[in-house]
């Protein structure tokens, strides 16, 4: 079950915390891993190092999704290099926290740019090629705040909902051409981006989680290698909450 052999694979955001564990999980499944970071290319050679080490194959590629048009470029010339680009994963995010009242225009603009117009534009390239190899998947990280709300997390959660608008809306436009769309949408998982919570702040944060703890970069990952296999071929504009049952 799950096998990836033969499939190529594009992580956004892939040098650390849950995009890291997608690309191994991927790599594990046998796909070729392509693994995308903005800045942390060490980070990314070190990916590619451990799926290697692991029998697998990955290779990387440093680009800003930020930029709409470099995004594009970039995941056009993956699928290019490879002959084809079988799975996308929309992961790279960035979280700019903040009241409402103290949020500036230019930390909107930017959250915007990164999570959704960086997700729209790798997709638009992928199913380009998606459509000439007739069929793939695509899978964007959305969160489980784009369903909850959570308040200092307005353009977070306003970012991490138009991906859900997106998946819908896609896996409709292409469902004719085989392409899948589904979202993922993680509660709280362990990486970089929540290890800056204070102890007292996570404490609070488990009572919310019925299964009471923070979930693991490697439980979202495996949601992902579901939703890239040929077993989820009939599975498309959803999204799988992944979450501990914070949010039902
Ligand atoms: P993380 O540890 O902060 O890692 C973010 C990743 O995104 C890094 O690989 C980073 O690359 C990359 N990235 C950031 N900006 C980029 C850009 N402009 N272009 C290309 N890559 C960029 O984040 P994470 O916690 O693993 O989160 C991954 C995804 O899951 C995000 O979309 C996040 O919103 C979502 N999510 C996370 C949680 C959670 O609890 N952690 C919960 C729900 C949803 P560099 O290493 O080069 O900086």
């Amino acid at each position: 079950m799950f096998d990836l052999k033969g499939k190529t694979a594009l992580v956004t955001g892939g040098s650390r915390g849950i995009g890291r564990a997608i690309c191994e999980a991927l790599a594990a499944q046998g796909a070729h891993v392509v693994v995308n970071y903005v800045r942390g290319e060490d980070n990314a050679r070190a990916v590619v190092s451990a799926i290697e080490a692991a029998g697998g194959t990955a290779e990387i590629a440093g680009f800003d999704v930020s930029n709409m048009g470099v995004a594009e470029e970039h995941v056009s010339a993956v699928a290019k290099r490879l002959g084809k680009l079988d799975i996308l994963v929309a992961n790279a995010g960035i979280a700019q926290d903040g009241l409402l009242l103290r949020l500036k225009e230019a930390d909107i603009d930017q959250t915007l740019a990164v999570n959704v117009k960086g997700a729209l534009g790798c997709a638009k390239a992928a199913v380009k090629s998606m459509m000439r190899s007739k069929g793939g998947r695509i899978i964007f990280v959305s969160s489980v705040v784009a369903e909850m709300g959570n308040a200092g997390q307005t353009v977070y959660a306003a970012s991490k909902a138009a991906l859900l608008g997106i998946t819908k809306s896609l896996a409709r436009e292409y469902a004719s051409r085989s392409i899948t769309v589904n979202a993922i949408a993680p509660g709280f998982i362990e990486t970089d981006m929540t290890n800056a919570l204070p102890e007292a702040a996570r404490t609070e944060l488990c009572r919310a989680i019925p299964l009471g703890r923070i979930g693991a970069a490697a439980e979202i990952a495996a949601a992902a290698v579901y939703l890239a296999s040929e077993e989820a071929a009939y599975v498309t504009g959803q999204t799988l909450r992944v979450n501990g049952g914070m949010y039902v």
